[in-house]
C-alpha cells in the first residue's frame, strides 16, 4: 500500500514536522491570503473584546494544510487567552472530555480538530458546555442515580473539519460562525513562501518562488514542505541560493510536477482513464484499484483534482475531463454513453 501521508505533496501534517511553529503566523495582520475570513474574524475579536466577554464559537472547514490550526492559535494569541489543543479521535470518552472541559478558564479557547470524529457520547456532553456552559454529571448508578449540573466558565470551542457533511447537524448549530477555507491563489502563495523563506534563512529568487509557489496546490503546509526540500537540495547541489533552475531539478527529482501533482494523482487519474475508460466510477473503486483509503483520496487527492478541473463529480462517480487525458499525454475521446461501474 502506497503511504499517502508521506507523499511530498500531502496536506497533512507529518510527525517530523517540528518547529512548523516558527513559521506559524502569531497575528491576524501576519496571517497571509483568505482576505474574508480575516475580515470576519476581525469583527468576531472587535466584538468579543468590546463586550468583555468570551468570543463566539468558530467552525472552519476546508481541505487539510490550509490554515485551519493556525487560525486557533491566531485568534487565542488575538484574545490574550489561553489555548487547550485536542482532537475528536483523541476524546474517547465522555469522561475525557468532562475533565477537559471543568479546567478551562474564563475566556479560554478549545480547539478541536477533527471535531467530525467525535464519538457520540462525547458529543453530548459538548452540547449542554457550549449552549449553556454547563456540565450535566451523572453520579451514582441505578434508581438512585441523579444528574447534577455544574456551571462552566464561558469559554470558546473552535472547531476544525475536513468534513463539513460529517458533522451532526446538532453540533453544527451550535457554532455562531462558520468559514470555509479554500485553496490560495498564487499570490498569496508566493508571499507565503517569501515569508518562509525569510525564517529559514535562506535566499529564494522571485523565479523559484513562483515555480514553488505554481506546484504547492495552493496549500500553505505543501509550499512549506516543498520550500524546506528545494532549500536542502541547493544546499547539496547548489550554492545554496534557491533559483528557479534549482527549484525545478529539485522538483522533477521528486517527482512533483509542474501542475503540483505527484505519483499517487497522477495513479488516481490514469486508473480511472485505463480501467475505467475515463469513468463514472465510485470513489472505493478507485481507491481498492490503487490499494488506497478512499477517505485519504477523498480529503487528499480529490479536492485539488476537482479545482484543477482535472476531475468531475457526478451522481454515477468520478469522471476524468479531458484536460487530465491532455495532463498525462493521453487521447481524448468524447464518450457520447457514459459506462457505469457501481461502488
Ligand atoms: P490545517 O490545520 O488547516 O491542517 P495548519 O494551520 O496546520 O493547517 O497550517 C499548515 C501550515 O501552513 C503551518 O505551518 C502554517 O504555518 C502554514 N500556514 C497556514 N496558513 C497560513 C497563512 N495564511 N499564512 C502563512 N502560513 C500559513
Amino acid at each position: 500500500m502506497t503511504d499517502a501521508i508521506n507523499r511530498t505533496v500531502s496536506p497533512q501534517k507529518s510527525p517530523a514536522e517540528t518547529g512548523e511553529l516558527e513559521i506559524r503566523p502569531r497575528t491576524l495582520e501576519e496571517v497571509i491570503g483568505q482576505d474574508q475570513v480575516r475580515s470576519n474574524l476581525k469583527i468576531l475579536i472587535g466584538a468579543a473584546k468590546k463586550r468583555g466577554e468570551a468570543m463566539d464559537h468558530v467552525l472552519f472547514y476546508g481541505p487539510p494544510g490550509l490554515g485551519k490550526t493556525t487560525l486557533a492559535h491566531v485568534l487565542a494569541n488575538e484574545m490574550g487567552v489561553n489555548i487547550k489543543v485536542t482532537s475528536g479521535p483523541a476524546i474517547e470518552r465522555a469522561g475525557d472530555l468532562a475533565a477537559i472541559l471543568s479546567n478551562l478558564r474564563a475566556g479560554d479557547i478549545l480547539f478541536i480538530d477533527e471535531i467530525h470524529r467525535l464519538g457520540r457520547a462525547v458529543e453530548e456532553i459538548l452540547y449542554p458546555a457550549m449552549e449553556d456552559f454547563a456540565l450535566d454529571i451523572v453520579i451514582g448508578k441505578g434508581p438512585a442515580a441523579r444528574s447534577i449540573r455544574l456551571s462552566l466558565p464561558r469559554f470558546t470551542v473552535i472547531g476544525a473539519t475536513t468534513r463539513l457533511a460529517l458533522v451532526t447537524a446538532p453540533l453544527r448549530a451550535r457554532f455562531g460562525a462558520l468559514y470555509r477555507l479554500d485553496f490560495y491563489d498564487l499570490s498569496a502563495m508566493r508571499k507565503i513562501i517569501d515569508r518562509g523563506a525569510g525564517v529559514l534563512g535562506v535566499a529564494a529568487e522571485e523565479d523559484g518562488i513562483q515555480e514553488i509557489a505554481t506546484r504547492a496546490r495552493g496549500t500553505p503546509r505543501v509550499a512549506l514542505r516543498l520550500l524546506r526540500r528545494v532549500r536542502d537540495f541547493a544546499q547539496v547541489r547548489a550554492d545554496g541560493r534557491i533559483t528557479g533552475q534549482v527549484t525545478r531539478q529539485a522538483l522533477d527529482l521528486l517527482n512533483v510536477d509542474p501542475s503540483g501533482l505527484d505519483d499517487v494523482d497522477r495513479k488516481v487519474l490514469s486508473t480511472i482513464i485505463e480501467k475505467y475508460n475515463g469513468g463514472p466510477v465510485g470513489l472505493n473503486t478507485i481507491a481498492a484499484s490503487i490499494s488506497e483509503e478512499p477517505d485519504t483520496i477523498m480529503d487528499v487527492v480529490e479536492p485539488y483534482l476537482l479545482q484543477l478541473g482535472f476531475l468531475d463529480r457526478t451522481p454515477q462517480g468520478r469522471i476524468a475531463t479531458a484536460r487530465a487525458y491532455h495532463h498525462l499525454g493521453l487521447p481524448y475521446t468524447a464518450k457520447t454513453q457514459p459506462t457505469l461501474f457501481e461502488e
